[in-house]
């Protein structure tokens, strides 16, 4: 069996991508997944999330996409996750050498897909592969998406997140024809909710209305424990197991194991 491969996007800063993919990989590992997080965000958050020093490493996935290193030898394991589930969530880390990948990619042969070519040679080593993108349409997001069966889209329930949705959906299709026939948008998760304001419920009930059963029934409430389990270098999940944050992130791993059983 392969790896299912999804990306965590939204070229909007600050909507919860980071937080998404860090629990979701640390959820789905504490559920028996064998999971690889790729950090493709030149700021390393992701990497931090996971008790991995950015400052420290020995490749990076910049290495990778240039051709300098393998999966294999710059991934590493996440010490954040331990027990029973020690050693199933593997980082491909990344700090601010990859912002430079953005320059020398352009004059690389294949450029959007060497994330998808470095992935492949260890797709049959994990259950999932989930990968953290930048906010931002740019050539990291587009390895992102080509590299990916599906787009997991974490948003905001607030006015504007509808309003940036479009374009994001634009790339996805473009992306879709010209690079990679398999890619779909997998569902969106609603994220640092707060039932108490009225906007919140509008919102998200016009997602339903667009987006159907595209829009992944768990819900990411609003949680300082989640914001606060990354400076410890901890996933949420991890950090405070009992947490409500925790608690969804928990059920979005195992609402989505359910789907790709169910084939949905
Ligand atoms: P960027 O676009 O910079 O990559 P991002 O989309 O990855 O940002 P995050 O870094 O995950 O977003 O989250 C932005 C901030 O919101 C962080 O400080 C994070 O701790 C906080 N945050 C994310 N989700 C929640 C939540 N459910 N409850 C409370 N705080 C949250
Ligand atoms: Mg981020």
């Amino acid at each position: 069996m392969s790896a299912q491969i999804f990306a965590v996007a939204n070229q909007k800063g600050g909507v919860g991508k980071t937080t998404t993919s860090v629990n979701l990989a640390a959820a789905l590992a504490l559920s028996g997944q064998r999971t690889l997080l790729v950090d493709l965000d030149p700021q390393g958050n992701a990497t931090m999330g996971c008790g991995v020093d950015k400052r420290n490493l020995a490749a990076s996935v910049y290495q990778v996409l240039v051709g300098l290193a393998t999966v294999a030898n710059a991934r590493v394991a996440s010490p954040a996750v331990t027990g029973e589930a020690g050693g199933r969530l593997d980082v491909l880390p990344a700090n601010r050498e990859l912002a430079g990948a953005e320059v020398e990619l352009v004059d690389l042969e294949r450029r959007e897909l060497r994330l998808k070519a470095a992935l492949r040679e260890v797709a049959t080593d994990y259950d999932f592969i989930l990968i953290d993108c930048p906010p931002s349409l740019s050539l990291l997001t587009l390895n992102g998406l080509t590299a990916a069966h599906g787009v997991i889209i974490p948003m905001q329930c607030e006015y504007y997140a509808l309003e940036g949705l479009s374009d994001l959906v634009g790339t996805i299709k473009k992306v879709h024809a010209n690079f990679n026939r398999d890619l779909s948008i997998i569902g969106l998760l609603r994220v640092m909710y707060d039932p108490r304001a009225t906007l919140t419920a509008q919102v998200s009930a016009q997602l339903q209305q667009h987006f159907g059963d595209k829009v992944f029934r768990a819900i990411i409430p609003r949680n300082v424990r989640l914001a606060e389990a990354p400076s410890y270098g901890q996933p949420g999940v991890v950090f405070d197991r009992a947490s409500r944050g925790a608690q969804g992130y928990m059920e979005f791993a195992a609402e989505l194991i359910a789907r790709l059983k169910g084939g949905t």
